[in-house]
């Protein structure tokens, strides 16, 4: 099954995906990557998962990431007495440290340091938003604790609802102890990407990839307003952001969100680091076979900002139409990159290069496959950075990654644009020339007496180290000839 669209898609699993069949029927649909959301698994059903998704991976013979989604710090109020209690706008409520049943005037938030990082005008959200209340009064040094709010929009308030403080700073780790034992699993199982729930600084990432050491790479999900206030912080450290538009949506007014979707796009485009678009995208196929219009164009504007891949939650992990799902967005991404617009969209959206060499041969390299119209560009790389960088250019030709390094071609394969083959290194410069030509020819991509062109570090092997450029007509048996 050969693949064009360049935008990759992510589908998380769930009930409704839970077997080797269901998976590879999403593959087939047009799923490049599956996501294990941890906050419905343990490490037992997350190493059920993977290895079903590497039995379809050898089956299918083609690369296939994992991206496994830490739950993060969720906050949560205790329990009530009658299950829950009914508050309305203009009463004052109680957020304490006694574990004593909730009523209608108070509940426990069983989070000490979050009861002493309130003030007064900070926002608490309920329920995804559907409560909100603002602190009037703090007690913070008091037994119990305390902060007094006042209910801005009321409803029911019911056990273990999530909360969501948009203006407190929290000073907790982005790790919960669930998170730590759910992170030493995953790497222990070998997925290729980890993602970071409710980041709020460069810290964050950076702990998680100091455990890591190389042995996944770190997608941070940007979803508080404390992390939009530090992107640059986070993108200097993240391998890679995610969009996370569903929590973003409750700490941020809804109306926000587009704009910064744009914003956190654009951004990691300029560092060229993959951002994800996720949540709510064909929300309606959990239950319909067909998506709303709006739905649809939404899918479209996360291609036409350039992001390297979109991604479906409930839609494919417990909907009624998981497979239906993926190939709505299979063909809604294919259709748009057929767009006449699209290119020149994509076009101005592009950064300026860093002054390195690997960017002045990225930039070298999709100038000559526009100039001649070359069928692809064919990057020889390890760690996968070579890669990144051509595909930060976003090049009307397809990238063909060719690596030794089967982890590297798992992880590419959320990356804009990329198809990654493993292989085994070249032996010199002809046979990189070669089997370039060879591949491009099997990933059909390029013919015979068509021409390709290919980028390397010389000598293999050195990362970072990307400094030749050349041009290789297909010969005959798809070898490579020299003009
Ligand atoms: C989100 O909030 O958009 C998101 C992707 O995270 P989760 O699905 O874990 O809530």
């Amino acid at each position: 099954m050969q693949r064009r669209r360049r935008c990759k898609i992510i589908a998380t699993l769930g009930p409704a995906s839970n077997d080797e069949a269901a998976i590879e029927r999403l593959w087939r649909a047009g799923a490049d990557l599956f996501r294990i959301n941890m906050s419905h698994a343990d490490p037992a059903a997350m190493r059920e998962r993977v290895a079903m998704i590497r039995a379809v991976e050898e089956r299918v013979g083609r690369s296939i990431g994992v991206l496994v989604d830490l739950q993060g710090p969720k906050l949560r109020v205790g329990a009530f007495a009658g299950g829950g209690a009914a508050i309305s706008a203009g009463d004052r409520f109680t957020f304490d440290s006694d574990p004593a049943p909730g009523d209608a005037t108070r509940v426990c938030l069983p989070h000490p340091e979050i009861l002493s990082s309130l003030r007064p005008g900070h926002k608490l959200l309920i329920d995804d938003g559907r409560l909100r209340l603002h602190v009037v009064e703090i007690a913070p040094e008091t037994a119990p604790q305390k902060a007094v709010a006042v209910v801005d929009i009321g409803g029911i308030i019911s056990n273990r609802k999530g909360v969501s403080l948009p203006d407190t700073d929290i000073p907790v780790a982005a790790m919960t102890p669930k998170d730590r034992i759910d992170l030493d699993a995953a790497l222990e199982t070998g997925v290729d990407w980890i993602a970071l729930s409710f980041v709020q600084r460069g810290e964050d990432v950076a702990e998680v990839k100091k455990i890591a050491d190389g042995r996944a790479l770190v997608m941070a999900k940007i979803e508080k307003p404390q992390a939009i206030a530090r992107l640059d912080e986070i993108l200097a450290v993240a391998d890679g952001l995610m969009v996370a538009r569903g929590d973003l949506g409750v700490e941020m007014p809804l109306e926000k969100v587009p704009g910064l979707q744009k914003r956190i796009t654009r951004e990691a485009r300029r560092y060229g680091r993959p951002v994800v678009v996720a949540t709510q995208m064909l929300e309606s196929m959990i239950t319909a076979a067909a998506p709303t219009r709006a739905e649809v164009s939404d899918v479209a504007t996360a291609v036409f900002e350039g992001a390297d891949a979109i991604m479906l939650s409930a839609e494919s992990a417990s909907g009624r139409y998981p497979a239906e799902a993926v190939s709505m967005m299979n063909r809604i991404g294919e259709e748009v990159e057929r767009e006449g617009v699209y290119r020149s969209i994509i076009a101005a959206q592009r950064a300026a290069p860093e002054r390195t060499g690997a960017d002045a041969v990225a930039i070298a390299a999709r100038d000559m496959a526009e100039t001649l119209d070359l069928k692809a560009i064919v990057a020889w790389t390890a760690s996968g950075a070579t890669a990144l960088r051509v595909a930060r250019e976003r090049p009307r030709a397809p990238i063909l990654a060719l690596t030794p390094n089967r982890d590297t071609a798992r992880r590419l394969t959320v990356v804009w644009g990329v198809k990654a083959v493993v292989t085994k290194d070249a032996n010199d410069v002809d046979d990189m020339a070669n089997r370039a030509c060879k591949f491009a020819v099997r990933q059909g991509m390029a013919e015979k007496g068509e021409r390709i062109l290919i980028i390397a570090g010389v000598p293999f092997g050195t990362p970072g180290a990307t400094n030749m450029l050349r041009l290789a007509f297909i010969g005959e048996n798809d070898g490579f000839r020299a003009q």
